[in-house]
């Protein structure tokens, strides 16, 4: 039998994209376009604008969403205690292989030989031998000695340098808090706007997510937060960070520098794994179309990276730069959403979803766990042409779309802002109803069935609900419903 690659596309994509907003994609018309693309989420990348700009452009998403009707979510992310350089006279310096070369920490202009950094700890925090990774990690320094506020390095990789280009420094204890000043108030501000998560960089332990929850909690606010895993701390302490945020972000950019890059994909294996057994959505991200950025057609290896996140069940996989400041930002969208369901139909052609958690026979599986096993085989069985969820708050979605199932996911909720979280969840078609609505949850699900084509009189689907955090108040449900 030859190999078939003309695959039948399944109806409804399971895997989400999240594409970020920036000067090539912030105006009303190519949002609408993005939108219409497939993009579920938008982020807005504190790292770079302004406020007036972020606000701008968070109203223009939330008025042609509702234009559309379309529950867009809107993410924040926030730059954490990022590491850069400073500027240069004539704006970049060469570095030279083998050339001794000063990093300072005095407010100064540099020059070559001299590479200043804002991070004032810089020189405390560093050791001789420790190395200093500029630009993404192109360049490389290693330290020689430290005298006061100057660290005297020799470049192992020299290259260009150019104004405020990231450091990393591998294999040291970085002493500045992870919620930064800016992040402080960047975070008051996103909140203000209203928006549906709150991204953290360079997350290190849970305690970090609990100091920017007391920020959320202070604000009265509504909004899930998101830990982005790119340090090699956070690798150690991931059980603990998914208790205490909403979701994860698999950051490749900055954790493909501070590992080696082979550790990255079995980084990114296993974190989803764990998003996935804690119910948490999980993003991966960075330079998954990177080519386009400058080309309107990716590399093959760039199209096989998107495909293996897929496979590896990913609840959403993210745009960067080819969205925000690319020239082809709508053909980036375009492009992942084809990759995602050709990937996502042969998947299931071969049998691949209904995988189901990873469960051990050796220790009885926590009820969720076992709840969304149980729905997801049932729905196998029965054949179910959905899961209907009601999910007040989304735990109910985020639970069953956990098991990865073959049928699409359609979570039901009175609240807007919850439809909104939900869409960034793998297969989870977020439906907004009125409160009256939420009656009748057998009649609901028939309707709703119905309306989205999803099944014909006489079909089967699974009503799913009862989901709760509380344990006292936990008490799922899984009903079969004949259309
Ligand atoms: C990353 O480092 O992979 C990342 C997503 O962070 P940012 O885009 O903010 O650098």
């Amino acid at each position: 039998m030859g190999i078939v690659t003309d695959i039948k596309l399944l109806k409804n994509r399971r895997t989400k994209i999240l594409a970020t907003l920036g000067p090539s994609s912030d105006s009303a018309d190519v949002i609408k376009q993005l939108i219409e693309a497939g993009a579920n989420v938008f982020r807005l990348n504190m790292s770079h604008g302004e406020h007036a700009t972020h606000a701008n452009t968070y109203k223009l998403v939330r008025d042609i969403a509702d234009e559309l009707g379309k529950p867009i979510a809107i993410l924040a992310d926030l730059c954490g205690p990022k590491i850069r350089t400073g500027r240069f006279k004539g704006g970049q310096i060469t570095l030279t292989n083998g050339e001794s070369v000063t990093v300072t920490t005095r407010d100064v202009e540099g020059k070559p030989g001299l590479i200043p950094s804002q991070y004032e700890a810089l020189a405390n925090d560093v050791k001789p031998g420790n190395r200093i990774l500029l630009n993404d990690g192109n360049l490389e320094l290693n330290v020689e000695a430290i005298d006061g506020t100057e660290i005297t390095c020799t470049v192992v990789y020299g290259g260009i340098l150019k104004n405020n280009k990231g450091i990393n420094l591998p294999g040291v204890n970085v002493s500045a808090p992870s919620l930064t000043d800016k992040d402080r108030d960047d975070a008051q501000f996103a909140l203000g706007l209203g928006v549906d998560f709150l991204a953290l960089s360079f997350v290190r332990c849970a305690a970090d997510i609990n100091d920017l929850k007391l920020i959320v909690s202070e604000a009265d606010a509504n909004v899930n937060i998101i830990a982005k895993i790119e340090k090699p701390e956070a690798l150690e302490d991931v059980d603990s960070i998914l208790d205490a945020a909403d979701g994860i972000m698999v950051a490749r950019g900055d954790l493909g520098v501070e590992l080696k890059p082979e550790q990255v994909p079995v980084a990114q294996s296993q974190l989803i794994d764990r998003a996935r057994h804690k119910f948490k959505p999980v993003i991966v991200a960075t330079q998954m179309l990177e080519s386009m950025i400058e080309n309107a057609r990716p590399t093959r290896a760039e199209v096989t990276d998107i495909a293996y996140a897929v496979t590896l069940g990913a609840d959403a996989v993210m745009l960067s730069a080819e969205s925000a400041a690319g020239s082809f930002p709508v053909e980036s969208v375009e492009m992942m959403d084809r990759i995602l369901r050709q990937t996502e139909a042969y998947l299931w052609q071969s049998g691949d979803y209904d995988s189901g958690l990873n469960t051990s026979n050796m220790v009885p599986v926590p009820i969720w766990e076992a709840m969304a096993n149980a729905s997801n085989g049932l729905a196998r069985d029965l054949m179910a042409r959905a899961l209907i969820v009601i999910s007040q708050g989304g735990m109910s979605a985020a639970t069953v779309s956990s098991a990865r199932p073959a049928a699409p996911v359609v979570a039901i909720s009175n609240q807007l802002s919850t439809c909104r979280k939900m869409a960034i969840m793998w297969s989870v078609l977020p439906v907004l109803v009125e409160d009256d609505d939420m009656g009748n949850h057998k009649d609901l699900t028939k309707r709703i069935s119905k309306e989205l084509h999803l099944a014909s009189p006489g079909d089967t689907v699974l009503l799913v609900k009862g989901f709760h955090k509380d344990p006292e108040l936990n008490c799922p449900s899984v009903t079969v419903v004949t259309v």
